[in-house]
């Protein structure tokens, strides 16, 4: 596999990792990541007790009485430029990344 990298001003190669899933069981919801994201890639939901996802309401600070916790998905992940300042933010260690393969 070649590993897709883009050149630099500089000169340098950079590989970009890009955002592969989001651990839902350590997820504590917090958002941190959803505020680094430059891309609009992420979104956070709520898990009901039967762990099915719920849709809440961002604008709306009174938690719906079905949402039991929220986690943060990947709602646009054909978004992410592969920056992992998500992952790097992140408290729970949540996230994977990897490079993408070069067309
Ligand atoms: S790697 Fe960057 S662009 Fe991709 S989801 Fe994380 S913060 Fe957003
Ligand atoms: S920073 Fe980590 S723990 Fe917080 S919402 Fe994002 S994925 Fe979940």
């Amino acid at each position: 596999m070649t590993t897709y990298c883009v050149t630099l001003p500089s000169g340098q190669s950079w590989t970009p990792n890009f955002v592969q899933a989001i651990d839902e069981r350590t997820c504590i919801g917090c958002g941190r990541c959803f505020k680094v994201c430059p891309r609009g890639v992420l979104e956070l939901v709520g898990l009901d007790e039967d762990g099915r996802r719920v849709a809440i309401d961002p604008d709306d600070d009174d938690d719906d009485a079905e949402v039991e916790r929220k986690v943060m998905t990947i709602a646009h992940r054909e978004l992410c430029i592969g920056c992992t300042a998500c992952s790097r933010i992140c408290p729970k260690k949540c996230y994977t990344h990897a490079p993408a393969e070069a067309a």
